[in-house]
């Protein structure tokens, strides 16, 4: 049976491309690029074509105002560790969404241990964020407010331009964490005025092991990992110039297909949908147009997610039940919680995430395999 893989938003294969354009990176003729001779020069030079790359995707007014990191985890820490601490006369207040990833998260509750009040943000049951709360949260004294692009678990869009605006009217910095987004939509972070912005490589076919931070220009903030003086002092050690470049020109091929990958893949998504909703007691989670174009994700009344992967996994359709990152706790999703759901409702939950490798032709089959698992699991559930 072919093997259909349909959670890009854990993991995407490297594209290969990428591997052929990087592999020149591997060789020992590269040096480190903070040696002055021509092997550290060649290997500076990779990093900034790099960086050139990654800002033309989220249109950066310049490529000195991208730090690559180890990944959009390490992202979303310097951003909001590094600005809280940095602008501590600015006051003491945190503020992000409710349906953050971890990553956001845990270091805002981090920073609660240093006297910082962190607020969450609710959503709708669709997963938007509720802008009138967000305008009752923000004050003078909220020094970063981070706000996903889209999210992973349940594919919404957020209305970034807006919350921008409600954002910079009392509060200061606004983190976008884009990582499930990009490649996937338009971003432009001059337009929709964003602070700072994370991404990660793997989320756009390109290596694991990079990931970068966008800052505009004139936004203060200090290093988390302390070293030597790489990446404007923002990120020392030395760089990993093989997954650099590879993400650099991850992004390039993903700025230039971006439009038609996305409607195909778009197109996709919507016949999953249409027909995986025909299925008794199955409901979409997230919005049902403002969503990502690979992203479809559901929930199954009566079962639970963890069976439904394990059964489509015996199909070899590879599925995921929400974050990867907490996939191994069993815990309910904070994600499908903060949507309204109850926990009993939150635990059959399966999540789509489409990529170039899947095709309209496999629509009918892994449908087949959804229906079956659901029909299955449900005979033997106690609670059905
Ligand atoms: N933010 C979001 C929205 C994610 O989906 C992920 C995981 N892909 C991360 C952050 C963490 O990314 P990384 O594994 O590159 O650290």
């Amino acid at each position: 049976m072919e093997k259909i893989y349909l959670d890009h938003a854990s993991t995407m294969p490297v594209d290969l491309r990428v591997l052929e354009f990087a592999k020149q990176y591997l060789g020992s003729e590269i040096g480190n690029p903070s040696s002055l001779h021509s092997a550290g020069l060649e290997a500076m030079r990779a990093i900034e074509a790099a960086r050139e790359k990654v800002a033309g995707l989220i249109n950066a007014e310049d490529e000195k105002n991208i730090i690559f990191t180890g990944g959009a985890t390490e992202a979303n820490n310097l951003a909001i560790r590094g600005t809280a601490q940095r602008n501590i006369g600015l006051g003491k207040e945190v503020v992000a969404s409710a349906i953050e990833h971890i990553s956001v998260i845990n270091p805002m509750k981090e920073l609660q241990k240093h006297e910082f009040t962190f607020t969450q943000v609710p959503v709708d049951n669709t997963g938007l964020l509720m802008l009138d709360k967000l305008k009752e949260i923000v004050t003078k004294n909220t020094v970063v407010t981070s706000i996903m692009y889209a999210n992973n678990e349940i594919g919404t869009i957020e209305p970034i331009k807006e919350i921008s605006e409600i954002v910079h009217e009392k509060g200061h910095y606004l983190h976008v964490d884009a990582t499930a987004a990009a490649g996937k939509i338009h971003i432009d972070v001059q337009g929709d005025g964003i602070d700072l912005l994370s991404l990660s490589s793997n989320d756009l076919y390109g290596p694991r092991g990079a990931g970068a931070l966008y800052i505009k220009p004139g936004v203060k903030l200090q290093p988390v990992m302390l070293g030597g003086g790489q990446e404007r002092g923002l990120r020392a050690g030395t760089e990993n110039i093989f997954a650099i470049a590879g993400f650099g020109e991850a992004a390039l091929i993903a700025k230039t297909e971006l439009a038609e990958e996305s409607s195909r893949l778009q197109a996709i998504r919507d016949k999953l949908i249409e027909d995986i909703l025909k299925i008794d007691d199955s409901y979409l989670t997230g919005h049902r147009t403002l969503r990502l174009p690979h992203h479809a994700s559901f929930r199954f009344s009566h079962i639970e997610g963890e069976s439904i992967l394990l059964n489509m996994d015996m199909y070899d359709i590879q599925i995921s039940t929400g974050s990867a990152c907490s996939s191994k706790t069993l815990e309910a999703s904070h994600v499908l919680l903060a949507i309204g759901l109850k926990h009993e409702e939150a635990h059959g939950s399966m999540v789509i995430t489409l990529g170039t490798s899947n095709s309209m032709d496999q629509v009918p089959g892994v449908v087949k395999a959804v229906k079956e698992t659901v029909e299955r699991l449900r005979k033997l559930s106690p609670l059905a």
